[in-house]
């Protein structure tokens, strides 16, 4: 059955015409324009908020001055010294993608595909080189475009590796502008993090030096504000999760040495404080290890995950309701790209199931 299963998924996309995207609303920055957006956060504090030792992580260098404006301002300089023109060869990759996207995106989530597609080429050395999004861009590594140039090439030349090609590739882009969206739409998904995902807003939000100074900022979920309720038998705990700085690390490296963690709160009068230890340090845990943490986060069933390697990516990147979102979508759009035989037919049923009833929720949004 499963290599009729393998030619049958390889049938169904070689037949498969692809609608081209609209090229008036994919938009590539050019050096001048990104030096220009990429220290821009008057929309949302990047710069202005950040730390020293989150900006030797996110640039790869240690600092000359102790000063903190002074840092933040060579911190933005590197930004600016390590943006890049995208070449021809990139542009016509990242443009493949959005064409393979393009029928599914506007069928299925038609304002998401109302969006336009902005992004700038940062080097490797910032931010880890990982994907993000600042503003109305996209922003994409020399590396993380290469891996894009590589997969169109894999699924050349060996078909039915495109599926997987679609699921990593087209899924992150789909991750991202989902955040891009997020941000042009403040507070549009609030009910699902509060509905479905249990979390909760904290109206103050507890100050700690060490979570000053350890605490990370994610440009894709930068609203620090949420708060997992984790109830178990008769007892309720508060988990805040973040991305901090791993302790005792002093020119800490992006993304090694960074954790997700959750501080555990207490409530206090009408808001919540840090819970401390002995030594008056916040008392964490790495929410993988937080029993409970995950629980109602969907599509992220550790037992699964354990089968299924293709998505045990989208774990850690659910640490946050706004990364748990952007995450589901993209997993529900990776699972049915998802070659039939990749998959344990039990597990298949039950994510379907699961699937179908979360993509309904998107759609009473993004349709
Ligand atoms: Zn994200």
């Amino acid at each position: 059955m499963k290599p009729f299963l393998l030619l049958f998924s390889i049938l169904v996309i070689a037949s498969a015409s692809v609608a081209q995207i609209d090229r008036a609303k994919v938009h590539f920055a050019d050096t001048t324009e990104a030096k220009k957006a990429i220290i821009d956060d008057l929309a949302q504090p990047f710069f202005s908020i950040m730390m020293p030792l989150e900006m030797i992580a996110k640039t790869a260098d240690t600092f000359l001055t102790n000063d903190l404006d002074q840092m933040r301002q060579a911190c933005r300089q590197r930004y600016q010294n390590n943006v890049q023109n995208f070449t021809s060869e990139e542009k016509d990759a990242i443009l493949w993608y959005l064409d393979e996207l393009s029928a599914q995106l506007n069928e299925e989530y038609p304002k998401l595909a109302a969006l336009d597609w902005n992004f700038i080429k940062l080097n490797d050395q910032i931010e880890g080189g990982l994907p993000h999004t600042r503003g109305k861009y996209i922003i994409l590594s020399n590396g993380v475009i290469q891996f894009f140039i590589n997969s169109i090439e894999k699924a050349q030349k060996y078909p039915n590796t495109k599926n997987l090609v679609m699921i990593q590739v087209a899924g992150l882009l789909v991750h991202e502008q989902l955040h891009v969206f997020q941000r042009y739409h403040p507070g549009i998904f609030d009910s699902i993090y509060i509905n479905e995902f249990n979390f909760f807003k904290l109206k103050n939000k507890p100050l700690h030096p060490w979570i000053a100074s350890h605490n990370v900022f994610n440009p894709d979920a930068p609203n620090i504000d949420w708060v997992k309720r984790v109830i178990k038998e008769n007892d309720t705990s508060y988990i805040w999760p973040m991305v901090a700085i791993k302790d005792s690390v002093e020119i800490p490296k992006m993304p090694d040495d960074f954790m997700m963690i959750g501080l555990s709160l207490r409530p206090d009068k009408d808001s919540f404080v840090v819970i401390t230890d002995s030594s008056g340090l916040p008392v964490y845990d790495y929410l993988l290890k937080i029993d409970g943490y995950y629980d109602g986060i969907p599509l992220i069933d550790r037992s699964l995950l354990a089968q299924e390697v293709v998505f045990a990516q989208e774990y850690s990147t659910a640490y946050h309701p706004e990364e748990a979102l952007a995450s589901l979508l993209t997993t529900i759009f990776g699972f049915e790209h998802l070659p039939l035989n990749l998959m344990f037919e039990d597990n298949r049923r039950k994510f379907q199931n699961e699937a179908d009833s979360y993509k309904m929720i998107f759609q009473k949004f993004l349709k």
